[in-house]
């Protein structure tokens, strides 16, 4: 398999936090649209493409699907099949904490729960190790530390290179990250859902992460396809609200939602811009954002999206519109 060759002149790369990585500055997630549920053919072409554009870093978790685990059993078999001579130019991520299976030791943070779940992701990816390495949710029940040396565990075993933390808030981050330190491997990245619609860690965890010199990567910037154009007249049948393996369900599409839509699509119309692409730069307006996660359906979509780099400088006036209309009730 060829690649296009100026790939890594085409995006831009930034570093993580205060650590060695860098990553693009557009990651792609399969959460969606990777399953055993989905066109093979067209995940083999997402996973292309994203790497021709310059896309070096794949997010994936234990459960992605449907069903739980396909996602990356696919992924393994595309690593392997073509993309296995290019592993050294890639962060694959995987995830646990979410349910996965049957029984008290299929979730949440025991050492046990992230140590079985991790050796079941890599025997479907079918790597040694991840890049990097999250616990997906904070877990109430847990002792913070036994999460904590169970991921620097893992580090020192070779399963997994770096780790990052998901969903934690800024207080459950701070005294997870110490620990870390104290352990000798640093949280490399925090990766929380961020977007125009959801701004819950302006600003406590976005200083913190800031502060403590760690990466930041959001989920669901496009609000799950909401923060595009597709949601203006409707909900199109090839779209993740009509699908019935989608998350976003048809009731979160309200009247409000779409007039906001229709009025931050004109700004991003009036930037020569599509919403996605003006979604995408508005997140990563912070200082803090290390890259957007995207997920998508298409190879036109990640095209799409990876342009939002061609004009990512917002001026006061856009970000005082979008949050006017994002306030308004
Ligand atoms: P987005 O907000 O980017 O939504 C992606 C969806 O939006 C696509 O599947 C597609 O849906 C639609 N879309 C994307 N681009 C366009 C476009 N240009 N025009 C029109 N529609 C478009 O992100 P996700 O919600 O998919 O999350 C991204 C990744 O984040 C996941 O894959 C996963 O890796 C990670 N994640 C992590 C979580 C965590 O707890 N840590 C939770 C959730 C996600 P469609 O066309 O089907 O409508």
């Amino acid at each position: 398999m060829k690649f296009n060759e100026s790939r890594y002149s085409e995006m831009i790369y930034k570093r993580c936090g205060k650590s060695g990585i860098s990553l693009p500055i557009v990651s792609l997630g399969l959460w969606h649209n990777f399953g055993d549920v989905d066109d093979f053919e067209n995940a083999r072409k997402m996973i292309f493409r994203s790497f021709d554009l310059g896309i070096t870093h794949f997010d994936l978790a234990n459960n992605y699907g449907p069903s739980p685990g396909s996602a990356e059993r696919n992924f393994g078999k595309i690593l392997k099949e073509d993309l296995y001579s290019h592993r050294d130019e890639l962060i694959i991520s995987s995830k646990a904490g979410y349910l996965m299976w049957d029984g008290p030791y299929g979730e949440w943070g025991s050492r046990k729960h992230l140590i079985s779940s991790l050796d079941q992701s890599l025997k479907r990816l079918r790597l040694e190790y991840v890049d990097i390495f999250y616990h997906h949710r904070p877990d109430p029940s847990t002792p913070l530390e036994e999460t904590m040396i169970t991921l620097d565990h893992i580090v020192r075993q070779g399963k997994a290179l770096y780790v990052g933390l998901s969903n934690y808030d800024h207080i459950q981050t701070e005294k997870a990250a110490n620990i870390l330190n104290e352990l000798g491997t640093p949280m490399l990245i925090h990766q929380p859902k961020y977007n125009m619609f959801n701004r819950w860690i302006e600003p406590d965890l976005l200083n913190l992460l800031e502060d403590k010199g760690i990466g930041c990567i959001s989920f669901s910037p496009l609000a799950q396809g909401m923060l595009t154009d597709k949601y203006i007249s409707g909900i199109p049948a090839n779209s993740r609200a009509a699908n019935e393996h989608g998350f976003l369900q048809p009731d979160e599409i309200t009247e409000n939602s779409v007039d906001k839509i229709k009025k931050l699509n004109q700004i991003a119309l009036n930037r020569n811009q599509s919403l996605a692409q003006l979604a995408l730069a508005w997140n990563l307006r912070n200082n803090a954002m290390t890259s957007v996660l995207i997920g998508a359906r298409s190879v036109e979509q990640i095209e799409e999206n990876v342009h939002c780099i061609d004009n990512l400088n917002l001026t006061i006036e856009e970000l005082k519109m979008i949050d006017e209309i994002i306030s308004e009730d």
